[in-house]
């Protein structure tokens, strides 16, 4: 089996603006900082690794995390409803594909805390595809998060035959998949081009999902033959 393990922002939705608001209205309401994030790059990270180094940089104490993540969660839903960000290009022909096709399982490989996560999938009806996923709360690095994707995938869908492939928009995403021990399929829909990405090395290349069947075959000839 093929096990798809998917990022979420920039790969398969564009929701920066809500996502940006709903994490500076939890941060400053924790820890009173206006601007909490000059100078940190966001791109590719946890929302853990995030509100971790906001932490370090303002020698303060981390947070309560569920407490954080509830009050997150709450910000986000509201941020949502006012501007819900868009579906990236390519991923609902793509997601339709995989859920249809026998030897392939979806799970959700992304640096969003879980309820975050959901929703952010749940305002464009992508949620039902993802039963499982490692998330922002499952471990320190991505690379982590990544692993413990690839185990619950494989306890939830019963299986240890699988082949993993990492899909995501940063070389964050690349350098975690290959610390992981995974492949990695690179989508250029999110904030770094084809060019930018190609440096990092991934398996596989693409400009959006339209153009991940084709890459996906070429890397995996045996196992959708
Ligand atoms: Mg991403």
């Amino acid at each position: 089996m093929l096990l798809f393990i998917v990022d979420i922002d920039g790969t398969l939705v564009e929701i920066r603006k809500a996502s940006g608001r709903a994490m500076r209205r939890a941060v400053e309401d924790c820890f009173h900082i206006p601007d909490p994030f000059l100078g940190i790059p966001l791109s590719g990270r946890t929302d853990r690794n995030i509100v971790e180094e906001v932490c370090r940089r303002h020698q303060l104490p981390e947070p309560a995390w569920p407490a954080f993540i509830e009050r997150l969660a709450g910000y986000l839903k509201e941020e949502l409803d006012r501007d819900p960000g868009r579906v990236l290009p390519g991923v609902e022909a793509f997601l339709a594909a995989a859920g249809q096709h026998r030897e392939v399982a979806l799970a959700l490989g992304t640096g969003n805390f879980r309820p975050c996560a959901y929703l952010k999938l749940a305002a464009h009806r992508l949620d039902a595809y993802f039963p499982v996923g490692g998330f922002g709360e499952d471990g320190p690095t991505r690379a982590a998060v990544l692993q413990v994707a690839y185990e619950k995938a494989k306890a939830h869908y019963g299986t240890n035959q699988v082949h993993p492939l990492v899909i995501g928009d940063t070389p964050l995403d690349i350098e975690a998949a290959h610390q992981a021990g995974f492949p990695c399929l690179s989508v250029a829909t999110g904030n770094f081009s084809a060019e930018a990405l190609s440096p990092y090395r991934p398996e596989a290349l693409v400009e959006d999902l339209h153009q991940a069947w084709p890459a996906i075959l070429e890397l995996f000839p045996h196992q959708l033959g």
